[in-house]
């Protein structure tokens, strides 16, 4: 594999379809939270007697998901702390392509078909024209290099996780998608490879983003849920893109008996924040 850095060079080779971390690098702890999981399942196998997969980290900062250029231009890149990182939280091998590795000169990376919840939500798809094409192109091709058996994403970009199951449903992949759980600052704040660019006033605000989860989950209907919502975040200076209680896999209105989630979208200054939870939150 090109572009492949291997932490343990034994561990990653003749493994089968390995378990994949996909990012965009820049790293924090809700990364390694997910590569910490794939570990778990890797060693969880081996104790079981199933033959060792590796866990296998992908470092790649994708263009054609930046609807905005100057966003995709600033973001972070930090590939040797990165690979402390995955080495820390038991990676077996960092692959960390090169642009024509993934996009070779002249060969036409196929997008995918995009699955309803790509285009149907008006939530992510409305707000970046082309982000969801972008995410199922380069997924669809990692999965093409990296040949995985199973993939971890996380819950934090909760209609990410919706397209990218449902894309491999559709597409008949054989790879397993395992959700992983939003790891948080100690106030609640998701934590985001974005987060470093807010000012400290704003970091101060950000976590009324989760408190804004945390109450709309204590209310008795969708209607009481987004206006709570609403209220919190405009009442601290954040211009709301949505802040909505939706069905938890088509992300379209809630179904009675189904599973729901409560799921916010705004911008504090020039930053965006997207972070979502369980609705209602039990008690
Ligand atoms: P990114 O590098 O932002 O593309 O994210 C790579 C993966 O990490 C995606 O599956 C994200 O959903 C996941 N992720 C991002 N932030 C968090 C977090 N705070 N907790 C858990 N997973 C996260």
């Amino acid at each position: 594999m090109s572009g492949c850095r291997l932490v343990h060079t034994a561990a990653a080779i003749d493994s089968p379809g390995g378990i994949l971390v996909p990012t965009m690098g820049a790293l924090h702890d809700g990364h390694a939270s997910l590569v910490r999981q794939a570990a778990t399942l890797r060693d969880d196998d081996v104790a079981a007697g199933r033959p060792r997969r590796a866990v296998i980290v992908s470092v790649f900062v994708n263009r054609t998901q930046f609807n905005d250029p100057a966003d995709f231009a600033r973001y972070p890149k930090t590939l040797e702390a990165d690979l402390l990182i995955c080495q820390a939280a038991g990676a077996d091998c960092v692959y960390a392509p090169d642009q024509e590795d993934v996009y070779p000169p002249g060969q036409v990376v196929a997008v995918p078909p995009l699955p309803a919840a790509a285009t149907d939500p008006a939530l992510e798809d409305a707000l970046r024209p082309g982000h969801f094409a972008g995410v199922c192109q380069v997924v669809h091709r990692l999965f093409e290099l990296v040949q995985p058996s199973a993939a971890i994403f996380g819950e934090k970009d909760w209609q990410q996780l919706t397209v990218l199951a449902a894309m491999t449903l559709q597409q008949n992949l054989p790879i397993v998608i395992i959700p992983g759980h939003t790891i948080r600052e100690p106030d609640g704040l998701a934590m985001s490879s974005r987060n470093r660019f807010l000012l400290p006033l704003e970091r101060a605000t950000a976590p009324v983003v989760f408190k804004a989860l945390a109450a709309a989950g204590t209310q008795a209907t969708v209607a009481g849920a987004e206006a709570k919502m609403h209220a919190l975040l405009t009442a601290a200076g954040l211009t709301v893109q949505y802040a909505v209680v939706r069905d938890a896999s088509s992300l379209l209105a809630i179904q009675t008996g189904q599973p729901a989630r409560a799921l916010i979208a705004c911008k504090l200054g020039s930053i965006r924040l997207i972070d979502n939870a369980p609705w209602p939150l039990m008690p």
